[in-house]
């Protein structure tokens, strides 16, 4: 199998790329396909101690994934990187900035 490193690259590419092209303006069904997803997800991750301090940080208070539309769905899946970025002592990256990055890219 992939090791953590490359496994958990290629994830966060897939993971910003499918809030990238999330519709703006959700309808109630793509909400709760996403939330369904997202539970799946964090439970079959296959890193085991990974998906399991994922699913722990998703189900505490605050941390449930806001899945209304693109702005406020991309914002969650930064904070929820940065969550990870935080306990391996990576930096952290500026929310405000997530979708240059994975949507409209960076200027110049
Ligand atoms: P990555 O963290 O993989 O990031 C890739 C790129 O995303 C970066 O180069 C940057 O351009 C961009 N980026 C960085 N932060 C953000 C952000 N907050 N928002 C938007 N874009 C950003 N590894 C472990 O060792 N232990 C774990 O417990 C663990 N848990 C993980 C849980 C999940 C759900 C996932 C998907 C991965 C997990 N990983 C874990 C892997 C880890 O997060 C990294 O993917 C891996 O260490 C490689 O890091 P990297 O420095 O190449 O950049």
């Amino acid at each position: 199998p992939a090791d953590v490193e490359t496994l958990g690259r290629g994830t966060w590419t897939f993971l910003h790329t499918l809030s990238a092209t999330y519709p703006s303006h959700a309808t109630p069904n793509q909400q709760s396909d996403m939330r369904a997803f997202l539970m799946l997800f964090a439970k079959l991750y296959p890193c085991w101690n990974c998906a399991q301090d994922f699913q722990a940080w998703m189900q505490k208070g605050g941390n449930e994934p806001r899945v209304r539309g693109r702005g406020e769905f991309g914002t969650w899946m930064c904070e929820a990187h940065n969550e990870v970025n935080r306990k391996l002592g990576k930096k952290e990256f500026d929310c405000r900035r997530w979708e240059e990055r994975w949507r409209t890219g960076w200027g110049d």
